[in-house]
């Protein structure tokens, strides 16, 4: 199937309420612009530097979620167009992002990213840590990023059950965190999990967007990169 055949079968299966980011890391621009045809409007990319390329070549109406990893050093070159960051995981990179979007007169939307997968290699703050700093931090010393919700990543395993757990426990520290009476409370309404291989797990468990690549684009061949 095409790109835009596979993009409205996935959007038949999409409750309203939750946002689909095509993930169009390490596609080329035509399979961008073919789902941007489409329809969508929301796209996800992991690479600071083809994000950046990639941009330039686009509409200027499309959304752009970075989804990957992301180094404090890199955040002034994402700063002038990037929409939402999804990976935050630390005060010091959230400093950053505020004072990067603050030269170009933007308000960049963030969500903090929580580690609740087995495996070490993924990033982010623990449940209890990311509890903490939203109890402890005044979030209007920022005023150029918004604080939007929660991201996180399941483990990579065939276990369904433990995958629905791990969410569940994300949506859990999610709903803690919108009872708090922080400062973006009204904003704070995203909860982004689920991928290609499980967001219709993340979905039933509470999710408000997903992050689907391969389900759309095919898989990704990293070697011709
Ligand atoms: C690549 C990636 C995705 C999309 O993965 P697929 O399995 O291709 O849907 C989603 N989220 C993050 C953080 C990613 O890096």
């Amino acid at each position: 199937m095409s790109v835009s055949e596979n993009l409205l079968q996935l959007r038949r299966e999409i409750p309203p309420h939750v946002q689909l980011i095509a993930v169009s890391k390490t596609k080329p621009i035509s399979d961008i612009q073919e789902a941007y045809d489409a329809g969508q409007r929301a796209f996800g990319e992991n690479y600071v530097q083809e994000v950046s390329d990639k941009q330039q070549q686009l509409p200027t109406d499309i959304k752009w979620h970075f989804i990957g990893h992301l180094q404090s050093n890199k955040v002034k070159y994402l700063a002038p167009f990037v929409d939402w960051i999804h990976g935050v995981e630390s005060e010091k990179l959230l400093v950053e992002i505020n004072k990067q979007a603050a030269k170009h007169q933007r308000v960049i939307r963030c969500l903090l990213q929580v580690h609740i997968a087995t495996e070490e290699s993924k990033f982010g703050f623990d449940a209890e840590e990311v509890l903490a700093y939203c109890k402890t931090t005044d979030f209007s010393q920022y005023p150029n990023v918004l604080i939007c919700g929660l991201m996180g990543m399941a483990s990579f395993t065939e276990d369904i059950s433990q995958i629905r757990n791990e969410f569940r426990q994300l949506k859990n520290t999610f709903d803690q965190l919108k009872t708090l009476a922080f400062q973006h409370e009204t904003t704070f309404a995203e909860l982004s999990m689920g991928m290609s291989g499980d967001w219709k797990i993340a979905v039933e468990e509470g999710s408000t967007m997903i992050r689907v690549g391969s389900a759309i684009f095919g898989n990704r061949n990293y070697t011709t990169k």
